[in-house]
C-alpha cells in the first residue's frame, strides 16, 4: 500500500493531458485548481497506510491474501459492506469533503461481478482478464476512476439514433489485440487525479446497440484520451494568495471532469465488455445500488464536519444554549443518522452475487440515495439558519487583511471571547462551501438523478406482492 505522499509521487510519473480554463497543465497535480482533491484522495492512502485503523481502511484481498486498502477490495461479506460504509464515514469526517475513490471501488465490483455472468452465459474470458487487472490494482494501490455517465445528447433518443454516434462511448475499431473506444464521459468525479479509467456503459443496450456496450480500463495518460477539469462554485478562490476563503484545504465535492476518448486503443487484456449489450444493465443497476448506499456514509461524514462547524459558529454567535438552535441541531443529526442507518442496513442485508461478491439491498440502497436528494439541502438549509447572513456577505480576505479597513473589519466582526475573527470567518467559509451549489447539485445528481433511484424503488417494492398481502390480511376475495 502507498502513503498519501507515495500517491501523489506516483501520479507525477504519468502524462496526462489535463485541460483546465482553456489551458493544458504543466503540472496537474500541483495546480491550485486540482490540489486539494490531489490532497483529499491522499488523505484515503495516508488513513490506510497509518495503521490507526485497519480494520476499517484494508482488508485481505480475495485474490491472493495480501493485505490491500479497502478502496481495491471486492465485497466479500455483509461485513465487508459494513466496513466499507464506516470506511467512507471515517474519511468523510477526516477531510470534510468527496474524497473520490468510492465510484472506482463500486466499479471494480460490478465489473468483477458480470465479467462472470457473461463468462458463464458466452463462454468468455472476462473475468480471468479482470482478475489478472485488479491483482495489479491491488498490489500498486492504485486509483481507479469510474466513469459510467456518458453526454447523452437528446435523451428521447437511444445511443445509435442521436444525430452524433459519438454522445455515448462506443466501440468504433475492434483489432485482434483489442478495441478502439471514441465519446466522452461526463462529470467523472476524482478522475483527474486517478492513474486509471474504468470505462463502463450508462443503460442497458439491445442488439443494435452492441458497440455502445464497452466495459474496459484506460491509464489516465492514454494517447487519445483529454481530461477537462469542470468548474465549481467559487473555484478563482483556489488561486487567491493564501486560499483563507477556500474553507478548507480539501475542497468541495470529487473535482469531476470531462473525459474525451478520440479513438483510444484499449488492449485485450483491459476489456471487460465488449458488445454483450444485455449484461449492461446489471453492471449499471449493481453499480448504483452500491454507489447509492455509499452517500449514508460519506455524506455522514461530511456532515459531522457540517454539523460541528455550525454548533462552533452557534458558540460564537452566543446562541447555542438557545432551545431553538439546539432543536435544528436535533434536527440535523436526526437526518444525517437517518441516512447512515440505511447504509448501513442496505449493506447488512446484502446478497451474494454468483461471482462470488455480494450486493447492498437496493431497495434500501436507493432509498439512501433518495433521502440524500432531499436531507443534504435541508441540512443546508439549517446551517444556514443557525450561520446567519454572514455566509453571502462576509467581505473576502483580501479585504480583513488590508491596511486600511482590516482592522476595523476585524473590531466590527468580533463574536464571543476567546474565539478570533479569523476562527469565525473559517467556519462561516467552511459551511459555505460545503452548502455551495456545486454541493447541493452534488448530492442530488450524483450516484444518479432523483427519478432513477424512483424507478428501482417502486420496482423492488414489489406492489403487486403487497397487493396479495393486503387481501390476505384483509380478508378480501381472490380475484375481486
Ligand atoms: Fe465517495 Fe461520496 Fe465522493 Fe461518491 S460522493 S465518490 S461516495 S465520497
Ligand atoms: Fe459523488
Amino acid at each position: 500500500m502507498m502513503n498519501g505522499t507515495e500517491y501523489v509521487e506516483s501520479l507525477k510519473k504519468r502524462k496526462p493531458r489535463i485541460f483546465y480554463r482553456g489551458k493544458l497543465l504543466e503540472a496537474p497535480y500541483e495546480h491550485p485548481a486540482l490540489a486539494p482533491h490531489v490532497r483529499t484522495a491522499a488523505m484515503t492512502y495516508d488513513l490506510a497506510a497509518g495503521g490507526e485503523h485497519d480494520d476499517i481502511m484494508t482488508a485481505t484481498s480475495s485474490l491472493d491474501g495480501a493485505k490491500i486498502s479497502r478502496f481495491t477490495h471486492l465485497f466479500m461479506s455483509p461485513e465487508d459492506l459494513v466496513r466499507k460504509i464506516a470506511m467512507l464515514r471515517l474519511v468523510g469526517r477526516e477531510t470534510g469533503t468527496c474524497f473520490q475513490r468510492c465510484v472506482g471501488l463500486d466499479g471494480i465490483n460490478a465489473i468483477w461481478s458480470v465479467a462472470y455472468d457473461i463468462d458463464q452465459a458466452k463462454g468468455t474470458q472476462y473475468q480471468r482478464r479482470f482478475r489478472e487487472y485488479l491483482l495489479r490494482l491491488q498490489r500498486e494501490d492504485l486509483m481507479s476512476a469510474g466513469a459510467m455517465t456518458d453526454p447523452k445528447g437528446d435523451r428521447s433518443l437511444p445511443p445509435w439514433q442521436q444525430a452524433d454516434p459519438d454522445l455515448y462511448v462506443r466501440i468504433v475499431g475492434r483489432r485482434p489485440d483489442g478495441i478502439v473506444i471514441r465519446g466522452a464521459k461526463t462529470h467523472i468525479t476524482g478522475a483527474a487525479n486517478s492513474h486509471e479509467i474504468l470505462v463502463m456503459p450508462t443503460l442497458g443496450l439491445p442488439p443494435e446497440g452492441a458497440d455502445y456496450a464497452v466495459t474496459c480500463a484506460v491509464p489516465i495518460d492514454a494517447p487519445g484520451l483529454s481530461v477537462v477539469f469542470g468548474r465549481q462554485s467559487n473555484d478563482e478562490r483556489k488561486e487567491e494568495e493564501g486560499r483563507f476563503d477556500c474553507g478548507t484545504p480539501y475542497g468541495i465535492v470529487g473535482g469531476e471532469s470531462t473525459l474525451i476518448f478520440e479513438d483510444v486503443f484499449v488492449p485485450n487484456e483491459r476489456v471487460f465488455m465488449a458488445g454483450e449489450g444485455e449484461f449492461a444493465g446489471a453492471l449499471v443497476e449493481r453499480f448504483s445500488a452500491w454507489h447509492r448506499a455509499n452517500y449514508g456514509g460519506c455524506k455522514g461524514g461530511n456532515a459531522d464536519v457540517l454539523l460541528g462547524a455550525t454548533a462552533l459558529l452557534a458558540e460564537i454567535h452566543g446562541t447555542i444554549k438557545n432551545a431553538i438552535v439546539r432543536d435544528k441541531l436535533t434536527e440535523i443529526v436526526h437526518l444525517v443518522e437517518t441516512n447512515f442507518a440505511g447504509a448501513i442496513g442496505s449493506s447488512a442485508l446484502g446478497k451474494r452475487l454468483p461471482a462470488g461478491n455480494w450486493l447492498v439491498d437496493p431497495l434500501l440502497a436507493n432509498t439512501v440515495k433518495q433521502n440524500v436528494t432531499r436531507f443534504v439541502y435541508q441540512v443546508a438549509r439549517l446551517a444556514h439558519d443557525i450561520a446567519g447572513g454572514l455566509l453571502s456577505t462576509l467581505p473576502s480576505d483580501a479585504d480583513f487583511q488590508g491596511e486600511e479597513m482590516g482592522g476595523l473589519l476585524v473590531k466590527y466582526f468580533a463574536g464571543k471571547k476567546g474565539f478570533s475573527t479569523e476562527d469565525k470567518r473559517k467556519l462561516c467559509r467552511y459551511i459555505e462551501g460545503m452548502t455551495s451549489v456545486s454541493t447541493l447539485v452534488e448530492a442530488l445528481h450524483g450516484a444518479g438523478s432523483p427519478q432513477a433511484q424512483r424507478i428501482v424503488m417502486l420496482r423492488q417494492a414489489d406492489v403487486a406482492e403487497k397487493m396479495k398481502q393486503a387481501r390476505k390480511v384483509i380478508g378480501l376475495d381472490e380475484g375481486k
